[in-house]
């Protein structure tokens, strides 16, 4: 097999048609923010492999650490011995928890399993079932996450019976909310942020009564919903009603953790502690590694045996955990997103607007190097469009939500000049999409 058509070919005719792909590049190599298809072109990528690869691809501090631990342990099973890279792993995460008193793991290879994990731990602690997540939300989509995930219909259509007991509330997405009232101006963000809080109240009140809710299951930024931040007042009071109710608050960090907003989890935007946090992607920078951390009184709830799973926690993954974390510390990779976000949002911001039509206008949001570009009165399909002019012009440019927005989630390594490359591309890319 040589040219890229037949590979292309090739994986149509092998790979399930279910795993739907945004581009149909061929790629065998991928360096810092560019990665490489096998006829040589190189591509920046903004898309980080949906917020993975944290550190740019394949640093060479994470691949060293891999290839030593290749050649050392490969599979230590949890069930069966401690491992050292996870211990050691573990040692690396606890200072940087949003509270000390998150000092207790599991680990699982993905955001799902994960995800999964936290509900079944929230429900065996509680001796409670239901489970309230938030319009828009992506948690994954093995069949316990299906049930959870509300951001589409087709992660669930045609898929049902779902996880019994689980209840939707409104999320503070006060660019779609505002959208639909008469007067924007009156509603303000915060104004939003409330009156979420009340449908909650109101769901607590009427559908699932505070004696059977086990957890409020939430992304601090919203990921695949449209990189929504919610407005100030509104995890706080989230974090007041878990309290008064004694419901678990879970925050998915999954994507917006590892540093994806400037701060190592969104929740410090918000000073509010979970009782369970759910990481993975950005954690282990592109190896398969998830985890979930929560108070020793609430993970030492279950019986030994009734966790585990093969290849939970893998040894190599840990391994590349911990460097990932040895980069952050030694490449100051908090300062740089926080940088290089500011030289983002003034450079979009200043540039974007301007080159819309009249009566369309753009919402250009979110916390660190996890930003979204919401446009409001285009076509359907407008921003699939722009994603389509990125590409031309060799730039991974992603796509989320059910309106028409575009995420870039670029590595928190990228360098000053990358990212006036990467504005470049993505306000000339809206300009073609726009003509
Ligand atoms: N939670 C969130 C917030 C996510 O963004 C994702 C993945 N996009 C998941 C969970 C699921 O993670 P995985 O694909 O690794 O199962």
């Amino acid at each position: 097999m040589s040219s890229i058509t037949k590979f292309v070919q090739f994986g149509k005719t092998h790979i399930a048609r279910g795993i739907g792909r945004s581009t149909e590049l061929v790629i065998d190599k991928a360096k810092g923010t560019y990665v490489y298809a096998v006829d040589g072109k190189k591509y920046l990528d903004l898309s980080t492999g949906i917020g993975v690869t944290n550190t740019g691809h394949c640093h060479p501090t994470v691949v060293k650490a891999v290839q030593e631990q290749a050649g050392n342990l490969a599979h230590g099973q949890v069930n069966i011995f401690f491992q050292k890279p996870m211990l050691e792993l573990i040692e690396g995460l606890l200072p940087r928890m949003p509270s000390p008193k998150l000092d207790t793991f599991f680990f699982w290879n993905s955001g799902s399993e994960a995800v999964e994990a936290a509900i079944k731990v929230a429900r065996h602690a509680t001796k409670k079932q239901n489970i309230i997540v938030f319009q828009g939300s992506y948690h994954g989509r093995t069949f316990g996450t299906m049930a959870l995930t509300t951001s589409k219909t087709i992660y669930a259509a045609g898929f049902s019976p779902l996880m019994p007991g689980v209840h939707v509330a409104p999320y503070p997405y006060f660019q779609q909310w505002s959208a639909h009232k008469a007067d924007p101006e009156k509603f303000d963000a915060d104004w939003c942020g409330d009156e979420a809080l009340h449908q909650l109240e109101l769901l607590l009140k009427q559908r699932s009564d505070p004696e059977d809710t086990a957890a409020i299951l939430i992304e601090p930024v919203q990921g695949e919903g449209g990189y929504v931040v919610p407005p100030k007042n509104f995890l706080a009071g989230l974090r007041k009603i878990c309290d008064k109710h004694n419901i678990l608050l879970i925050c998915d960090e999954v994507q917006s953790g590892f540093g994806r907003t400037g701060k190592m989890f969104a929740v410090e935007h918000f000073n509010i502690v979970p009782d369970i946090l759910v990481m993975a992607k950005g954690i282990a920078s592109g190896y398969p590694l998830s985890a979930i951390v929560s108070r020793k009184e609430i993970m030492d709830k279950q019986p030994p045996g009734s966790m585990g799973g093969t290849y939970s926690g893998n040894a190599i993954a840990c391994a590349a955990a911990k460097a990932t974390l040895q980069v952050f510390d030694e490449e100051k990779l908090l300062d740089n997103c926080n940088v290089r976000s500011e030289q983002f949002f003034k450079g979009l911001r200043s540039k974007i607007p301007a080159l819309l039509p009249e009566g369309v206008t753009c919402d250009i949001r979110g916390k660190g190097l996890m930003i979204g570009i919401e446009f409001m009165g285009v076509p359907k399909g407008f921003a699939n469009n722009v994603a389509a002019e990125a590409l031309n012009l060799d730039t991974i440019l992603l796509t989320t939500s059910i309106y028409e927005t575009l995420r870039l989630i670029p590595p928190l390594t990228i360098t000053e000049e990358e990212t006036n490359l990467a504005l470049e591309r993505v306000v000339a890319s809206v300009a073609a999409a726009v003509e």
